[in-house]
């Protein structure tokens, strides 16, 4: 008679590694089983080796992540995860210049946003305080109660992106979409994209390396060991690697079958599938998922990244007072012909002092480049980062490269995170987030905070265990309200009618820039002409 276990968890990324861990925190007597069907724990969490010295006779390297990388402290989940795991981190270097290249011209810049034009700046402002306007009006529990949320979800991101007064802002706004989203401004859903952006407060807080921003710091080490020490702490028998899940089976007695890939079954009370969306659909259910669930998953497509690693001997860019963050649109020409695979680039220095640029090659620029070999790859990265820096710098001072082509990875399907195609989002919240008889659904696409994020992971693995846990009470006098606030019933019963007040200063600005810019066109038309090139632009 085969053992029934009480959970078992489905994937082994941080989602639900630390599901099963606050389960096993909150009640030790439960018997829990993790099944991952890589050959590794920590998912879209990858830290690999890479050498650090040109002396092939000395074999040093250094620890680098090819997966996700960066927390911040407004990310409250991760952020404490990391101290209970005694994980350190420290700063993303970002002192300097930037660089942009953009409608095929690289120029340098030091504040927030680069500088092509005024009316092009002017532009990206209105744009950046319109899309933090809307975002601001999206509850991120239930983006179905936004102002205008009907609209939205009938629109893509591109939409709300429209240019205003000149075109030339266009590039950077969808450089960025591409960074963050890993997909085109024209594929995601815009209240989708609102909800995302809200989830971590706001879009500028995405791009930033800023305290607070998505990109302030670097867990020392490498993030994949958040997922090794979940291990360790959940108990390494308690985690079968290389067994991809393929069929489950919920009995009319309450007892779940999973089958693997190999044939071999589990029986559980409860299951925690805490994979991500475009992973669930191979998986055969009975019975079959409800409609809900089947439409949103169906309409979730992962973005596109791939992820490069340099490391040098030297941080040559720091000493030419640059920061070593670039923004690139691809540098594609009108017949679609780029000339520039990189999508962003930073300084991937390790706290050991290794020096290193690392990027992204994101949405069409993926689709593009992911398309030839990894050396011409390789080849067309340093070709832009010696337009960047200079080709003798780069020459001198390279010593190793490591790429990871995510759409490549089985059981990831690709990254960051899957977005949502238009018309989908009245089935968001059941879709993705309720519990359907003993299936409850974990993974970042889940939470409501930092939702593609390590930290949504960590917030989405808690929700799903606590949930498990209240399910499991016999007592309901032993309420415990560390527990009960997080499960989907109750976030719902408290977020489903919940309006977030308009913000009227967001809408204000906005529209004072561009009626003085426009005025100021409309009565000085060559105001804006500072350099004869630019006005091709307008
Ligand atoms: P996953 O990590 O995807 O884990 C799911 C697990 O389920 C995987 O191990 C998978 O193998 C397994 N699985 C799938 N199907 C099956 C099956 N049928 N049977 C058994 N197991 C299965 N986040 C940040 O916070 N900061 C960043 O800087 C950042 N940058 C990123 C950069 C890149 C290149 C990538 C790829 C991601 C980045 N992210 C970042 C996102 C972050 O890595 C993810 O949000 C987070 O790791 C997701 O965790 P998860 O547990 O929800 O899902």
């Amino acid at each position: 008679e085969e053992e029934i276990i009480d959970v078992i968890v489905v994937g082994a990324g941080i989602s639900g590694l630390y599901a099963a861990y606050r389960l096993q925190q909150k009640s030790p007597e439960l018997k829990i089983l993790v099944l991952e069907a890589k050959d590794r724990v920590g998912g879209r969490t990858l830290t690999v080796d890479l050498q650090t010295s040109l002396n092939e006779n000395e074999s040093e390297t250094d620890r680098f992540d090819l997966g996700g990388q960066w927390v911040t402290d407004t990310q409250v989940n991760i952020t404490a995860l990391l101290q209970e795991l005694q994980l350190h981190t420290y700063d993303q270097y970002h002192t300097g210049k930037s660089i942009a290249e953009l409608h095929r011209r690289v120029r340098q810049y030091s504040l927030s946003l680069p500088y092509i034009s005024l009316l092009s700046f002017l532009e990206s402002i209105y744009n950046i305080l319109q899309l933090e306007s809307l975002a601001a009006n999206v509850p991120t529990w239930n983006p179905m109660m936004a102002r205008n949320a009907d609209y939205l979800d009938r629109h893509t991101l591109a939409h709300l992106m429209k240019p205003w007064i000149c075109n030339s802002a266009n590039p950077l706004m969808t450089a960025a979409v591409r960074t963050v989203f890993g997909c085109e401004p024209e594929q995601v859903n815009a209240l989708f994209a609102l909800t995302y952006a809200q989830a971590g407060g706001g879009f500028m807080r995405l791009t930033l390396t800023d305290p607070g921003c998505a990109q302030e710091k670097k867990i020392k080490g490498g993030s994949q060991q958040v997922s090794q020490l979940l291990v360790e702490k959940i108990g390494k028998d308690k985690v079968l690697l290389e067994t991809p899940v393929q069929k489950i089976v919920q009995n009319d007695d309450g007892i779940v079958i999973i089958t693997t890939t190999q044939n071999q079954t589990f029986q559980c009370r409860k299951l925690i599938l805490a994979i991500p969306p475009s992973q669930i659909i191979p998986i055969q259910f009975e019975p079959m998922l409800p409609g809900y669930k089947r439409e949103m998953l169906k309409h979730m497509p992962i973005g596109s990244y791939l992820k490069f690693i340099f490391t040098f001997d030297k941080a040559f860019w720091r000493e030419d007072g640059l920061s070593g963050e670039v923004i690139s649109d691809g540098s594609f020409s009108p017949l679609g012909q780029s000339i520039g695979p990189m999508t962003y680039l930073i300084d991937g220095t390790t706290s050991n002092g290794t020096p290193a640029l690392l990027g992204f090659i994101g949405g069409r620029c993926a689709s593009v480049w992911t398309s030839v070999t990894r050396e011409e790859r390789r080849k067309g990265l340093l070709e832009c980062l010696s337009r960047y820096f200079g080709g003798h710098k780069i020459s001198t001072h390279l010593i190793d490269y490591a790429e990871k082509d995510w759409n490549l990875e089985p059981y990831s399907g690709g990254c960051p995170c899957h977005n949502a195609t238009t018309g989908t989002m009245k089935d968001f919240v059941d879709g993705l987030r309720k519990p359907y008889k003993n299936i409850h659904f974990a993974g970042t696409e889940t939470a409501s905070q930092w939702m593609g994020y390590m930290d949504g992971a960590v917030d989405a693995g808690r929700r799903a265990a606590s949930e498990i846990l209240v399910s499991f009470r016999q007592d309901e006098q032993l309420k415990d309200d560390d527990i009960d606030q997080y499960t989907f019933e109750n976030q719902n019963r408290k977020y489903q009618n919940c309006r977030v007040p308009r913000s009227n200063f967001y809408y204000a600005i906005p529209i004072i820039i561009v009626t003085i810019a426009a005025l100021t066109k409309v009565f000085y038309p060559n105001i804006f002409q500072l350099n004869k090139k630019m006005t091709s632009i307008f």
